[in-house]
């Protein structure tokens, strides 16, 4: 047996950590110091070696696509499948466990996962249906609320009233909420998690079963688990000293979001025994970047406190970049990233950093502006786009009529002259009655108490709705997919409309045709549950990595959030101003104002050989301006580290529109024509859905038989015309 390719690449204390015997283990080290690398590597070791099978391994991660890594990373080292081997985030696991076991979990077997915007849209209604003033109750707030809550494991049931008057109404309102979610077979983010603790928690003979079958348990970014979360690993791993997670107390960046640092505390407090590992050595960063990012962290009250040191030289000063305004920071960037590729470089080792996803625009016009290919991680995600969500609501609604979210979405669009009166005399009977939407709405179509017009039009909406399941039992997914897009009215009504950039929301439909049948490919489905809700249940938790093509080298952008975990060459933190980084919120509270160091922490340390820092003196973003000073992050970094960058790009604010946005022109100077067919080196062949922007700026989109609708960069993509 070759152990040495799981073993080799590690240092001594990386090495103990891998082969130490099966006890509840904390690695508790420093950004970039191989924890990521350690959890690959023993459950390489536990297969290989100790002759576990991936079946019996658990490996919770926090995002989708660190996941996905590291299911390759296994698969690399090991030459084996994993498909039996659960990875995933808690969410996904959570709600994995609720499919297979729906009914134990009480939940219809068709249950529907909301993503947070539909979760808003219920809670806008139910204070519609209370009767209680937006103004006073906030529903983000409300959300809020109710997502605290099941974080903490708390229902309504489990609530005392009190006195106190908001108490009571929110109470009420997360009551009512409860009695939605559970008539409609509606579940959010929260409650996936909360109910698949119940739902082990309270049947001995499931819990028994998934104790028996996770041998091991591994958690990467245990600093960032909420109570629910450690409450469910607790459960899973009972007993046993099965549980081996790796975390850092300086990356814990989801506070606001429920996050207990305090659970890295409880660990060692629960697990007398256990074995803690502290890893030492970075081997991420140069030193310049790890001494900033020390000396950054350090400020910090509270800390474990931990050595980080690293072998590796110098490497180049830390450059900052005072820029005049936005345009100019986002000129500076791009610049220096051109420069960047002209010396070789890869653009995807490049990334940039921002506090808020708003701030993203300005580079992407500037990358666009340059033909720099790019990628956004985040922002609005195809999943959110309307149009997608109006198709999955038909997609939705056919598998659950209790959907109410999805009825009100889609009972009227297209529309098919469904007016707001009938529709209130359908919410009226449905409260009244304690029914669905359309339930309710069947009932007074049966009774003839509505017009004839507004009867026939809600009639026609049920028996399409119907008409489109029966025909769509026996299809496969991707064709129910076209089946809905088609014959629901959608694709027709977005066609049409030339105003409201019609003709790009029509090719998102089609691009999700595509999605379908890209999801049915690669979908691992070992249980055999239905798949149309399971890609129901993806576009609810599928963030972002449809967006745009893996083959690309392309310069990422992101948001420091969402960077956890990743590395790149070159970083550019952007932004870096008093009121933006740290956040307006959160100047003023010192918990707050440590979470957002910590974030700063975590964006410097993403960075392997060059960091580069910049903030404007005028800001113009959320439609204000402002004139910020630099951020105290900044103030924190010695001074010897950084080197001023002294040259100013000439820029000056353009009037009204942004002088760098791309001219979107309906004609193209090029000889290629809408609906020609075509083929690409790697995507093999497709035909020309649209032409934009001329000369070397000039893009085109083209509907691939393979893999789906793109834009390429006309000037690289090589494409051929082929006959026909
Ligand atoms: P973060 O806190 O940011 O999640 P991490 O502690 O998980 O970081 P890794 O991502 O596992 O760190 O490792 C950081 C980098 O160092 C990776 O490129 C990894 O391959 C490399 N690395 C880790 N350990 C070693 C080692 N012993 N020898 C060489 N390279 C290593
Ligand atoms: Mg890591």
């Amino acid at each position: 047996m070759d152990i040495t390719k799981i073993i080799d690449p590690l240092n001594d204390a990386q090495r103990q950590a891998v082969t130490a015997p099966s006890t509840a283990t904390l690695v508790l080290a420093g950004a970039g110091s191989g924890k990521t690398r350690v959890l690959v590597h023993r459950i390489a070791w536990q297969i290989q070696v100790l002759g576990l099978s991936p079946h019996n391994i658990l490996a919770v991660t926090f995002t989708n696509k660190a996941a996905k890594e590291m299911r390759g990373r296994i698969e690399e080292l090991l030459n084996i499948p994993t498909y039996s081997m659960w990875i995933g985030t808690f969410h996904g696991i959570a709600h994995r466990l609720l499919r297979r076991h729906a009914q134990q979990a009480k939940l219809p077997e068709s249950f529907q996962v909301m993503d947070s915007s539909d979760q808003l849209r219920v809670i806008k209604r139910l204070l519609n249906t209370l009767q209680l003033d937006e103004a006073k109750w906030p529903p983000k707030q409300v959300q809020w609320h109710i997502n605290g809550q099941k974080d903490e494991g708390i229902r309504a049931k489990h609530t005392r009233e009190g006195h106190d008057p908001y108490q009571r109404q929110m109470l009420a309102i997360y009551r009512a909420y409860e009695d939605f979610c559970e008539r409609s077979g509606m579940v959010d983010f929260g409650e996936l998690l909360l109910r698949a603790h119940e739902l082990l928690r309270d049947d001995p003979e499931l819990l028994a079963f998934y104790q028996q079958r996770f041998l091991q348990i591994h958690v990467d970014e245990f600093q960032d688990t909420n109570t629910i979360q450690y409450a469910w690993l607790r459960l899973l791993s009972t007993d046993k000293d099965n549980l081996f997670v790796v975390g850092d107390d300086d990356q814990s960046i989801y506070g606001w979001r429920g996050a207990k640092i305090e659970n890295l505390y409880s660990f060692q407090k629960q697990h007398p025994q256990h074995l803690l590992i502290k890893l030492e050595q970075n081997y991420r960063s140069t030193s310049t970047i790890l001494k900033a990012a020390n000396s950054i962290i350090a400020q910090n009250d509270g800390r474990i406190g931990k050595e980080l040191w690293t072998d590796s030289g110098d490497g180049e000063a830390i450059s900052v970049y005072s820029a005049f305004n936005e345009l100019d920071e986002a000129y500076f960037v791009v610049e220096r990233i051109r420069a960047w590729v002209n010396q070789g470089g890869a653009r995807s080792d490049v990334a940039i950093l921002y506090r808020s996803n708003a701030q993203s625009r300005q580079f992407e016009e500037k990358l666009m502006a340059t033909n720099t290919p790019y990628r956004v991680y985040g922002g609005l995600r195809f999943f959110d786009r309307a149009e997608i969500k109006n198709a999955m609501a038909y997609l939705r609604l056919m598998s659950n009529h209790g959907d109410d979210a999805s009825f009100e979405r889609v009972v009227n669009t297209p529309t098919r002259g469904i007016g707001a009166s009938t529709l209130e005399i359908v919410r009226q009977v449905a409260r009244e009655q304690g029914v669905s939407l359309w339930v309710a709405s069947a009932s007074l179509i049966d009774q003839g108490r509505l017009s004839a017009r507004a009867s026939n039009a809600l009639k026609t909406f049920l028996q399409l709705v119907l008409r489109l399941a029966e025909q769509a039992e026996a299809l496969e997914l991707f064709e129910k997919v076209k089946l809905v897009v088609e014959s629901s009215g959608l694709l027709a009504f977005y066609k049409q409309d030339k105003v409201d950039k019609g003709e790009e929301k029509a090719e998102n439909l089609e691009e999700l045709v595509n999605a379908a049948k890209l999801f049915d490919a690669n979908q691992e489905n070992p249980d055999s549950l239905p798949e149309l809700d399971l890609f129901l249940a993806y576009a609810a938790l599928e963030s972002g990595d449809m967006q745009a093509d893996d083959f690309e080298d392309c310069v990422q952008l992101m948001t420091l959030h969402s960077a956890k975990g990743l590395e790149f060459k070159l970083v550019f933190m952007v932004g870096v101003e008093e009121g933006l980084f740290p956040s307006q919120q959160s100047v003023d509270d010192i918990g707050r104002l440590e979470e957002e160091r910590r974030l700063c922490y975590v964006g410097i340390t993403r960075a392997m050989q060059q960091l580069c820092v910049t903030y404007s003196e005028s800001r113009r973003l959320y439609g204000r301006e402002s004139y910020p000073k630099p951020s105290r992050f900044l103030k924190e970094i010695p001074a010897e580290l950084i080197q001023e960058v002294r040259i100013r790009a000439h820029v000056s604010r353009p009037a009204a529109v942004s002088a760098y946005k791309p001219e979107r022109l309906t004609s193209s100077t090029s000889s290629y024509k809408l609906g020609q067919r075509v083929s690409h080196e790697k995507f093999g062949e497709g035909i020309i859905l649209q032409l934009e922007g001329d000369g070397a700026q000039e893009r085109v989109q083209i509907n691939f038989k393979q893999v789906g609708v793109k834009w390429l960069m006309l000037s690289y993509a090589k494409l051929q015309v082929m006959a026909g």
